[in-house]
């Protein structure tokens, strides 16, 4: 589900999360390893200031492996701690317990300093709609893993799931919005599938798709389609693959729509390979 954000629902998605917020040690930030930057929330440095934060670069099976190291080494340098991970397989997930716990390490320490008995750490996700929190959670929920139940001061709703001995996980995601501070931006979220294509037109997206791709992934355009090359022209791309696709109208002429369709749906399930739409060198000098 995609939600329709208007101010008022910002102000509330805010204050949900500030509220789970104060029953948490560290926060788990959610973000596309395609496009990290347009997936994450533009005031998540000042709605999260006071927790310490882990990064996940997640559905890191659908971007490029070299990008995201990239991204990783990005991050890092301002001082994040930060995993790769693949929320539908596990992969890279079984990291996630032991990074909170290294990040909760002086709240805990703190509490044992004034006597109190150590306890498990607790974390909630949060990220922007379609970035994969649900799948996470129920990823780390294993079978094994019992509900811990309700916390006093949380509502009666808020459960903990416990994965391992030593980490509890909010039940519910905190959910915010993306970034929508440039056209481009809406573009990159809309190829990975993140925002409904409603909000833009479905051949802009294609065509937006097309731009990058011939300039980053030209062989994989290549390989796909089996072209004999790639047009330095988007619009050729996009008339070349319709036409190697068969979607043509009557007269000879590209049916966009459904070519349009193709490659939004190859884009989004990997199956054109795997593509970051952000990398750190284009984002520093744009
Ligand atoms: P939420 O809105 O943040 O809770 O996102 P969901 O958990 O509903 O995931 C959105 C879509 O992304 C679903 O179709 C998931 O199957 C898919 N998804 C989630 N994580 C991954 C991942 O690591 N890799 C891939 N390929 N797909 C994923």
């Amino acid at each position: 589900m995609t939600i329709q954000w208007f101010p008022g629902h910002m102000a509330k998605a805010r204050r949900e999360v500030t509220e789970k917020l104060k029953f948490i040690d560290v926060v788990i930030e959610l973000l596309d390893a395609r496009v990290p930057l347009a997936s994450r929330n533009p005031m998540i440095d000042e709605i999260v200031s006071h927790k310490p934060r882990l990064i996940l670069l997640n559905k890191a099976d659908l971007a490029d492996q070299s990008v995201t190291e990239k991204w990783k080494v990005y991050f890092e340098e301002k001082g994040a701690m930060v995993l790769a991970v693949n929320a539908q397989t596990g992969k890279g997930t079984e990291k996630i317990p032991n990074a909170c716990k290294q990040l909760a390490k002086p709240i805990i320490d703190k509490m044992i300093s004034k006597g109190m008995k150590p306890r498990a750490v607790r974390a909630m996700i949060l990220g922007i709609p379609n970035v994969g929190k649900s799948t996470l959670i129920n990823r780390l929920a294993s079978k094994r893993t019992a509900q811990v139940g309700d916390r006093p001061g949380v509502t009666k709703k808020q459960q903990w799931i416990k994965v391992g001995k030593e980490l509890e996980l909010l039940d519910t995601p905190g959910i915010l919005w993306p970034k929508f501070e440039d056209q481009i931006i809406g573009y990159r979220l809309a190829a990975t599938g993140a925002i409904k294509d409603e909000l833009l037109d479905f051949q802009d997206i294609a065509l937006f798709i097309l731009n990058y791709l011939k300039d980053h992934y030209p062989t994989s355009v290549q390989e796909r389609y089996k072209l004999d090359h790639v047009p330095d022209d988007g619009l050729a791309l996009f008339d070349e693959i319709g036409k190697k696709r068969g979607c043509l109208l009557g007269g000879g002429y590209v049916d966009y729509d459904k070519a349009a369709e193709i490659i939004l749906r190859e884009m989004r399930s990997g199956t054109l390979g795997r593509i970051s739409l952000e990398k750190p060198e284009i984002m520093v000098s744009r």
